[in-house]
């Protein structure tokens, strides 16, 4: 029932220009011509490759939770961790949002992932297409930035560096596993291009050619990409067709979400550094460590590299992000043409880097889940942590609020004005 013509009309998420696809070279990437924003790959590789691959994923998933993580020997007694010791800590501590958090970020999504890849990617290699299907592929990609298990693997090297001239530290099978499983996991992902399983999940709904002037009659799907032409019809925010999510022309209410946002999370960078993160106990005399001292202490024990990684992830991240958004938000609010290009691109890095900025807090749950040797040395949490976490969260929930789409509007504008005046 779709037009030939119609079929492959994408919408670019970043600048909101309609084009038509083109199917990229095998291992080749369809790019936006105007903001140059990645479209699609062409993966060149099938959906029995990325089955195999979450299966293997599924049994290293396993091996990584059973198996002992690491363990700590220091003045004869040893402590062994798993996976999961460092999230059992923080509860034990009474910071219940981090223990949340972590348990989220490192098992249940990177498991509910697999999972759920394997229900999606098994009907639709059999041809079949059951109801939950539209559904339950829309909630895996919005769960992507959240499966954050290479960040984890950041976290546990500073934690081991920090610890090894301390103690014996041994490295268990989970982390070979977990290690293994990042791989695993990329390769997964790299083999499947989400629009042809989008493609597969039906392509109904395409209707007749948008009109060059009627755009803002067009809409491209947020979730799943599907462009409709919605001319005809009365409703301001239908339904998406192919996977249910609510259609909007841009991401409702964006600049005042973004703000408020961004905002919280600036009152709540302020808490994050005075308060300590952590706190080392040893022979009965406690030494909080804020996220600066922490940086301080990997100088002053000549280990450069690490001062700069955390100093990175903790300091510059967060700082990049909330800054470039405030400057996104106000160009946006001005109206300004200066730079779209560049704007768009500073936009995907502020998307991107975010999830980095989370190597102190698994650092910090690695550290607690091994040093607790009572008088002779413990690591605990503070509150300082919670509130970094918290600046983590907001801002990449900030920046997935904020709509780049609308930084091009304001050129679109003028650029009618300008033709109309013409004509
Ligand atoms: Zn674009
Ligand atoms: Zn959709």
């Amino acid at each position: 029932m779709a037009d030939p013509d119609l079929a492959g009309l994408v919408e670019c998420h970043e600048c909101g220009l309609f084009l038509r696809a083109r199917t990229p070279p095998p291992g080749g990437k369809a790019k936006c011509p105007r903001c140059g924003a990645t479209l699609y790959r062409n993966t060149g590789r099938g959906v029995d490759h990325a089955i195999a691959l979450n299966i293997t994923g599924l049994v290293l998933f396993a091996i990584a939770n059973i198996f002992p993580f690491m363990s700590f020997k220091l003045e004869g007694r040893e402590q062994i961790s798993t996976l999961i010791t460092g999230v059992m800590e923080f509860l034990d501590q009474g910071l219940w949002p981090l223990a949340v958090l972590v348990f989220a970020v490192t098992i249940l999504i990177p498991f509910g992932r697999l999972v759920g890849t394997l229900c999606v990617l098994i009907p639709v290699r059999r041809g079949r297409r059951p109801r939950y299907l539209p559904t339950l592929f829309r909630i895996i990609e919005v769960m992507h930035p959240w499966a954050m298990m290479e960040v984890f693997l950041l976290g546990v090297l500073v934690a081991y560096v920090k610890l090894i001239d301390l103690a014996t530290l041994e490295l268990g099978v989970a982390l070979y596993a977990f290690t293994a499983l990042i791989f695993i996991l990329a390769a997964a992902e790299s083999s499947i291009e989400p629009r042809e399983i989008w493609t597969a999940l039906g392509d109904q709904g395409l209707r007749k050619l948008p009109d060059r002037h009627a755009q803002d009659r067009v809409l491209g799907c947020h979730a799943c990409g599907l462009v409709l032409d919605l001319s005809g019809s009365t409703q301001a925010h239908a339904a998406c067709p192919r996977c249910g999510a609510h259609m909007h022309h841009r991401k409702p209410d964006s600049l005042n979400r973004t703000w408020a946002l961004v905002i919280t999370a600036f009152i709540l960078y302020i808490p994050a550094n005075l308060f300590p993160v952590m706190t080392v106990i040893s022979f009965g005399k406690g030494e909080p460590d804020t996220i600066l001292s922490g940086v301080k202490a990997f100088i002053e024990a000549d280990m450069w590299p690490l001062a700069l990684l955390v100093f990175f992830a903790s300091v510059t991240v967060p700082m990049v992000k909330l800054w470039g958004l405030v400057f996104l938000l106000i160009s946006v609010q001005r109206k300004s043409s200066w730079r779209l290009k560049d704007r768009t691109f500073l936009f995907r890095i502020i998307e991107s880097i975010g999830r980095w900025s989370m190597i102190d807090i698994f650092m910090i749950s690695i550290l607690i889940a091994l040093v607790k040797l009572g008088s002779i040395a413990t690591i605990e949490p503070g509150i300082g942590a919670t509130s970094f976490a918290g600046v983590v969260v907001i801002t990449m929930i900030a920046s997935m609020m904020f709509d780049p789409r609308l930084m091009w509007d304001a050129v679109e504008k003028k650029g009618d004005r300008s033709a109309r005046s013409a004509a």
